[in-house]
């Protein structure tokens, strides 16, 4: 979700309207949070050292009789040994031409998980998944950390690009750090930041730029901005070697389409803005109604459901083209599907069966309709906005697919933490959404693990099964790309015609980052803990206000 600093402007100006900003001095990448800070509110607490969900790394790993989808886009192997030591995959036995040989190994005194039945996949790579967002504390609370980063193992994320690290760079790099030392349960972060609207001048843009590079950021995140600013920002990416990803916001598409910014070497493009603006052959400007406001949501998104149609055909010379370009460039694409799948259905997104045990409260707010709150924009949703949003998918699932098949990197991210998508899940509705847009279960996989790796310059290191590279894996008892819907910390509900009574899938047992094995069903029950706690603390405060106004 594009978190904008002028909405965050906008609210707190609301919320804290005696307040002021200006003349502080506020170090590059925590513009965002220093806002918040201002208001009274203090970042959240660093997430705790990892416990009892998780063991290891060990001396020695090994994982028998798995059958494995290595990421690579090749079918499944097994029965394959994957032995690990410390954090590398140190040998695969079982695969390729020495498959007929059959060798048995001795274990010696290594810690061993037989894997017979079940699959063991690489870990997956989030390339869009925000670590909290100010816009809970607009709901009550900044997002707890120690939450997100459980619930994106228990789902097999051992890999996350941050756009935009809004909660502060600072606090967003002291997480990457422990997790990269293995001292809490959180994915590998890689740390984007949140690139200044107000910062116009070349000069300016590429001293932040080395200022968050000082600091440890590894990329910069656009939300629009000042097609200036962004152009110097952009060129100092590729200097400096940084990353680069941008949400092209309707304020400033006009000025700087998704191909302009390829062309300029962004190297990755969130969600969808800008590309059917590439593609106008009739216009210059998407159709906008006299009575749009940018600052209504619910006008910005309502709207953004007609785009896609206003845009060239798929197919066309124009379509296939600008695919070829963009491929030409080296430019990745994120669409981030799984967010905006509440355009099409409300009803559904509003009652998905997680949100019982594994919503915090405040996040669940956040989603409801508020016009102080970025993504709450259901004000009065209709049917014909439902109806155009499911046309607009289809168009823009069509490009997505076009740009894999030509030969584009896709890279799957899920933008969760807005919009009813809540961390973990939405990746695995992610995955579900790109066989929606016409992969194979295979090409879906290799979306989110090694070419989310190959965008972040992490493949030598992670998005793949093979010796030499980081233990980074997912073992599932059911067969993922039968049915993605295994991997839910929920489980699946079938029918068991042999007990004849309705069964649940067990779906993902461990998520292993870096050697270390963390026990999905624990993560689980760690956080409906944390959930509980919350909710109970709620209801407490509630309560204790309740009799303080009854004095
Ligand atoms: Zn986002």
């Amino acid at each position: 979700m594009a978190f904008s600093l002028k909405a965050v402007t906008l609210s707190l100006s609301i919320m804290a309207s005696s307040l002021s900003f200006a003349g502080e001095n506020v170090p590059a990448g925590d513009e965002v949070i220093a806002m918040v800070h201002k208001m009274g509110l203090a970042s959240p607490p660093i997430a705790p050292l990892r416990g009892e969900e998780s063991d290891g790394p060990f001396e020695r790993l090994i994982i028998k009789n798995a059958t494995v989808y290595d990421g690579t886009g090749a079918p499944a192997q097994g029965p394959l040994t994957i032995v690990i030591e410390g954090n590398t995959i140190v040998d695969i036995q079982g695969a390729g031409a020495a498959a007929a040989l059959h060798v048995e190994h001795d274990d010696g005194d290594a810690k061993v998980i037989d894997a017979k039945g079940m699959y063991v996949i690489p870990g997956f790579v989030d390339t869009h998944a925000h670590l909290g967002t100010p816009s809970h504390a607009f709901a009550g609370a900044l997002t707890d950390p120690e939450y997100v980063g459980k619930l994106w193992l228990a789902h097999g994320v051992t890999t996350i690009r941050d756009p935009g690290s809004i909660m502060g760079l600072g606090w967003t790099l002291e997480h990457k750090r422990l997790a990269e030392e293995g001292k809490i349960a959180m994915p590998r972060i890689q740390a984007y930041s949140f690139f200044p609207e107000d910062i116009v001048e070349e000069k300016e843009a590429e001293k932040w730029m080395r200022a968050i590079q000082r600091r440890g950021a590894d990329g910069v995140k656009f939300v629009g901005g000042n097609p200036r600013g962004v152009r110097a920002a952009i060129a100092a990416s590729l200097k400096l070697g940084m990353g680069s990803m941008a949400h092209h916001a309707q304020l400033n598409v006009a000025q700087l389409d998704a191909r302009q910014s390829a062309e300029l070497g962004l190297k990755s493009i969130e969600h969808w803005y800008g590309i059917p603006e590439a593609m106008f052959t009739d216009r210059t400007v998407q159709d906008y109604p006299s009575s749009y406001n940018y600052n209504n949501e619910q006008d910005r998104f309502r709207h953004a459901g007609h785009l896609w149609r206003q845009s060239a055909e798929p197919g066309s010379k124009v379509w296939n083209d600008t695919i070829e370009h963009f491929i030409e460039l080296g430019t990745s694409m994120t669409p981030t599907f799984s967010i905006y799948d509440v355009n099409r259905d409300l009803t559904r997104a509003k009652s998905l069966p997680w949100f019982e045990d594994y919503a915090m409260p405040y996040v669940m707010r956040s989603f409801q309709a508020n016009p102080k709150i970025h993504g709450a924009y259901h004000f009065d949703w209709t049917t014909e906005d439902e109806i155009a949003w499911k046309d607009n998918f289809s168009l823009w699932m069509q490009f997505i697919k076009d740009f894999h098949v030509a030969g584009g990197r896709v890279t799957a991210g899920s933008d969760t933490g807005f919009l009813y998508g809540l961390y973990g899940f939405g990746f695995i509705r992610e995955l579900e959404m790109l066989q929606e847009a016409g992969l194979h279960p295979l090409e879906v996989l290799k979306v989110a693990t090694i070419n989310g790796a190959e965008l972040l310059g992490l493949d030598r290191m992670t998005g793949s099964i093979e010796i030499g590279k980081r233990a980074d894996l997912v073992i599932v008892k059911e067969n993922p790309l039968a049915n993605f819907k295994v991997l839910y910390g929920t489980a699946h509900s079938y029918y068991d015609f042999d007990k004849q009574q309705q069964a649940e899938t067990t779906g993902i047992m461990y998520t292993v980052r870096d050697g270390i094995v963390f026990d999905s069903e624990m993560l689980l029950a760690q956080v409906r803990d944390l959930v509980e706690a919350r909710k109970l603390a709620e209801a407490q405060a509630a309560n204790a206000k309740s009799m303080s106004s009854k004095d």
